[in-house]
């Protein structure tokens, strides 16, 4: 067979979220990132996070030579701390990425794993990979695209990238880097499609710092600035346009602290002495002079803001002279939540300020004529559009026809679509086992809709549960104390209605015969039977029942008993 290069993408291709790629070359593997994505209204209920189906990876463990991850955002290295469970190799990102990855793995006792700093310019060879990174700019710091020599030519990925020619930090896309790729000749290019419906350019970040300082300076009290905790340069802005307007930074929550320091101490962010606050500080100044950092702008439950819009704070309370400045862009799908959450805001008479009014908020990725550009540098022979959903990705491939790509030179990858390339071309190649796993108070459940765990969830969520308990002496045959029937979430179900239930129930278990009474299927059988009979005739509802049959007579270990759950009907 000859020589070839499998692009074997398992989350990000069709979807916006868990980005995990891998790249196969003479039976080695290299994996590009391992992203999670967050629940939506379809991620059925209690579920912390979504995470590819990466069982392809975890059967070829000893096969993956490193882990390279282009940036520190969650849909592109929230899945480490799980797949380096089952896998294990030498991570490589940049140091503000290798931070933030390095908090995670301590959360998650993870503290052995081998990570190796790298920098935009850096060149590594590994395995029959031969790497190469150069910067993009993106809405988080230090992101790397990566140009990938192998046996069959060269492949570019780009990272979440935008072009940003006045960045915060002055780190700008190395362009150079991308003519001389393309001038060398690109076989294919993976690339950025989230904004493509967007046409021109996306803007750069400085716009945003423009309309805080219009902001800041016209608001007669405190300013809250909601914003992703990984958007370092929103937060270098924030800083830069308090200290402008003589007001000091309160950093407020969990997340938006560990970020700021791991952003602080490797030197992404430049915060002047005396310029943050403290909880304790705050009472002491004036609101004027006072600005404060939450994250929170989606409306998240958990999240500062969230919490200050429905009074809830541990710390903090808005007041009416409050701006609210909600920097970021609803996430689609997520509208409804932030709607609510602006509605929460106004009600305390604080003033809200978001995209619709002002440039609060711009995006991290590539728009229309961004992505034109980028087909233009690298001159790809064949392109594949990842980090967007299919509509994007059609309109991707319309794109790369329009600046030069045949037709047949576009690869629309769905997630486990298998394309391989070599000297002659490229082509489909099958397919590997591909979907989403979901994680679930710390633990992977790769059942889907299979989980009984959430088959239960389900049935709970939409009729409640029934629990009944008897104590019985099996010996003697009869109950030693009327039974028990409790009911939570029940529509139309009262205490009443549950004493009623339980003498049904003694009543049933007194007129077993002989035989049956000492048998405990027996027992157990008619006692369920008995009670789901009495719900469907009361409330014509259907709960889950939890029988419990207790018999303290029966000698230990037996005398534990037994916990049954079930759907009823
Ligand atoms: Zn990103
Ligand atoms: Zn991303």
């Amino acid at each position: 067979m000859s020589e070839c290069v499998r692009l074997i993408p398992l989350g990000g291709f069709g979807e916006i979220g868990k980005n995990m790629l891998l790249l196969e070359c003479q039976e080695q593997l290299l994996l590009i990132d391992a992203g999670i994505a967050f629940p939506d209204d379809d991620t059925p209920p209690g579920i912390d996070l979504l995470i590819p189906d990466y069982s392809y990876l975890r059967e070829n463990a000893e096969r993956l030579l490193a882990i390279v991850l282009t940036h520190g955002h969650e849909d592109h290295i929230g899945g480490l701390p799980y797949v380096l469970r089952d896998v294990r190799a030498p991570v490589y990102g940049t140091p503000l990425t290798l931070g933030l990855v390095r908090a995670k793995l301590g959360r998650h006792r993870l503290d052995d794993v081998d990570l190796h700093s790298i920098a935009a310019g850096d060149r590594l060879t590994i395995g029959p990979f031969d790497l190469e990174f150069f910067r993009v700019t993106h809405s988080i710091p230090d992101c790397l695209g990566l140009g990938i020599h192998t046996p069959v030519g060269s492949i570019v990925h780009s990272g979440d990238f935008k072009f940003d020619h006045t960045p915060i930090d002055g780190r700008r896309t190395d362009f150079s880097t991308l003519v001389r790729l393309g001038d060398d000749g690109v076989r294919l290019l993976i690339s950025d499609s989230t904004n493509i419906e967007r046409q021109g350019h996306t803007p750069s970040e400085m716009v945003v710092g423009k309309s805080f300082d219009e902001i800041f300076q016209r608001a007669p009290g405190r300013v809250l600035v909601a914003t992703f905790a990984s958007q370092i340069h929103r937060i270098q802005q924030v800083f830069d346009v308090a200290a402008r307007h003589g007001r000091r930074v309160l950093v407020s929550g969990r997340s938006m602290e560990r970020n700021v320091s791991v952003a602080a101490e490797l030197g992404y962010l430049q915060i002047p002495e005396g310029l943050r606050l403290t909880h304790g500080e705050l009472a002491e100044l004036s609101d004027a002079a006072v600005v404060i950092l939450v994250t929170g702008s989606q409306g998240e439950p958990v999240a500062g803001l969230s919490r200050l819009a429905r009074g809830k704070h541990p710390r903090l309370r808005l007041r009416e002279d409050d701006t609210v400045v909600l920097s970021a862009t609803p996430i689609p799908g997520n509208e409804a939540t932030v709607w609510r959450l602006i509605n929460d805001l106004l009600r305390w008479g604080a003033q809200v300020v978001d995209h619709r009014a002002e440039v609060v908020h711009v995006s991290g990725h590539a728009s229309r004529e961004e992505i034109a550009l980028l087909f233009n540098l690298i001159r790809p022979e064949f392109g594949v559009p990842f980090h967007g959903e299919y509509r994007h990705m059609v309109t991707y491939g319309d794109l790369a026809q329009a600046v030069g790509l045949p037709h047949h030179n576009i690869f629309l990858l769905q997630n486990g679509d298998v394309l391989r390339l070599d000297r002659d071309g490229a082509r489909l190649d099958g397919t590997v086992a591909h979907g989403v796993w979901h994680v679930d108070g710390g633990r992977i459940s790769e059942l889907g809709a299979a989980d009984s765990v959430l088959q239960d969830r389900g049935f709970l969520s939409e009729s409640g549960v029934v629990a009944a308990a008897v104590s019985y002496d099996f010996a003697a045959g009869g109950a030693l104390a009327p039974p028990v029937v409790k009911a939570r979430g029940v529509r139309g179900v009262d205490e009443a209605l549950c004493e009623q239930a339980a003498a049904e129930l003694a009543a049933r278990l007194a007129e077993l015969p002989a035989p049956e009474r000492h048998d405990r299927v027996e027992v157990e059988r008619a006692g369920k039977r008995c009670v789901r009979a009495f719900f469907e005739r009361a409330v014509r509802i259907y709960p889950v029942l939890q029988f419990l049959l207790l018999d303290p007579t029966a000698p230990w270990p037996e005398a534990a008993g037994e916990a049954q759950s079930e759907p009823a009907g």
